[in-house]
């Protein structure tokens, strides 16, 4: 689960994290109040979404004055904001942050996350913060330097200054660095976030630390005990589908492609979506269904997946391990029926009692064609979806 940038903010500031101060506003006048309010010459309105890059994107705006900022926000509220981070759509821009302006003299960068490799929280900083810190990742991966936490003796202050060192922060600045990498570390193990960025975190020309930005990503398994997090959740910034998914503990992510695909397990999925694909389809999602498929979620799964207008036809590859095929075969002949299907479906299951449930498809007298070798499967599916 994410936060938008304003809440981010807010956590930040409860734990001693030096934030600008801001005003969030959801209509235009109510930004040109905030404007005054804030009563500095010029303001900055920042479009809320689920996503960086807005700066690019023309979701960021440097203004002068009430009348300027209500003309931003106008140009923003109602609209979808398209960026580097989201999909050609874009996310609904539903409020605005309208903050104070930072006399910036440099822009840094800091992150911390979860490394599982090293089962340790790594934090990450760079003085080359700004807009682009995934080029400098790849092109200059040496202007970006690592620190691990040894998770029985915590973020030490040693380790802050390293980094504040290499960033080239003055002994005052590294101080309040430490200050402040030690409230983040503080947020990810406090609140179960998985991850925090702050890009910029800004030296003002005044010589102190602010951050600019702020992205916070939370362990969606700890959220029963993040309460306060959990209810900041903002439905309109998440994929409907994906939502109604992980209501029924289905592991679906929406994709661009036509061909509609029903798996278990994630590697077979994943391994369906690359056939599908060296077949010349475009798998319309990814869903994994999971090892011990009910033939309820087999109808939820089928319901997700006929609501993409796009989705031109079905392929559902079950390898009947835990469960059985005949089970899965009668979930799909109630799906179809229940749903009205009118796409064609190529049904390739596998393993246990795969015989009886190919033969229930046959029986059914649906538009499902059974299909066992998986080339031949995933060829069938491609031609039905491009209508042939
Ligand atoms: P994003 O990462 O989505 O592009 P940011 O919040 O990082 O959005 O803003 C983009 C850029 O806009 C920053 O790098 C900074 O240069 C400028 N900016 C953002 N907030 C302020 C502010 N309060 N004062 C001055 N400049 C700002
Ligand atoms: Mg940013």
């Amino acid at each position: 689960m994410n936060l938008h940038e304003y809440q981010a903010k807010a956590l930040f500031a409860r734990f001693g994290i030096p934030v600008p101060e801001g005003i969030l506003a959801e209509s235009p006048e109510a930004a040109r109040a905030a404007a005054k309010a804030l009563g500095t010459e010029k303001v900055v309105v920042k479009a809320q979404v689920h996503a960086g890059g807005r700066g690019k994107a023309g979701g960021v705006k440097l203004v002068t004055g009430p009348d300027a900022a209500e003309e931003a926000a106008k140009g923003m509220l109602g609209k979808r904001l398209v960026t580097k981070q989201t999909d050609a759509k874009g996310l609904p821009i539903n409020s605005v942050w309208v903050e104070k302006p930072s006399n910036i003299a440099r822009e840094l960068y800091v992150s911390g996350l979860v490394d599982r490799t090293r089962e340790r929280i790594v934090f990450m900083a760079s003085a080359a913060g700004g807009m682009d810190i995934e080029e400098v990742a790849e092109h200059t991966p040496e202007k970006i330097k690592h620190i691990y936490v040894n998770p029985a003796a915590g973020l030490q202050p040693y380790q802050a200054r390293e980094l504040g060192f290499f960033m080239d922060l003055t002994k005052e600045q590294t101080d309040q660095f430490t200050k402040l990498l030690l409230g983040l570390y503080r947020v990810l193990t406090e609140c179960d976030a998985s991850m925090v960025e702050v890009n910029p975190l800004i030296v003002t020309a005044e010589g102190n630390l602010f951050t600019l930005d702020g992205k916070l990503n939370f362990d969606e398994n700890a959220l029963f005990r993040q309460k306060e997090i959990a209810n900041q959740r903002d439905p309109a910034q998440e994929d409907e589908r994906e939502r109604a998914a992980a209501k029924y503990d289905l592991n679906y992510v929406t994709l661009e492609g036509n061909i509609g695909c029903m798996v278990n397990g994630a590697g077979l999925a994943m391994a369906t979506m690359d056939i599908v694909k060296l077949h010349g389809g475009q798998p319309a999602n990814f869903l994994d269904v999971g090892g011990g498929t009910t033939a309820e979620k087999v109808t939820e799964a089928f319901k997700l997946i006929t609501a993409s207008p796009e989705v031109k036809a079905i392929f559902i590859n079950i390898f009947g391990g835990i469960v059985k095929c005949d089970l899965i075969a009668e979930g799909i002949i109630t799906a179809c029926k229940q749903t009205g299907l009118k796409l064609p479906v190529v049904a390739r299951l596998q393993g246990t009692n795969m015989e009886k449930g190919q033969q229930l498809l046959r029986d059914s007298g649906l538009a499902i064609t059974p299909v066992s070798d998986l080339t031949e499967a995933a060829q069938t599916v491609v031609k039905l979806a491009q209508g042939k």
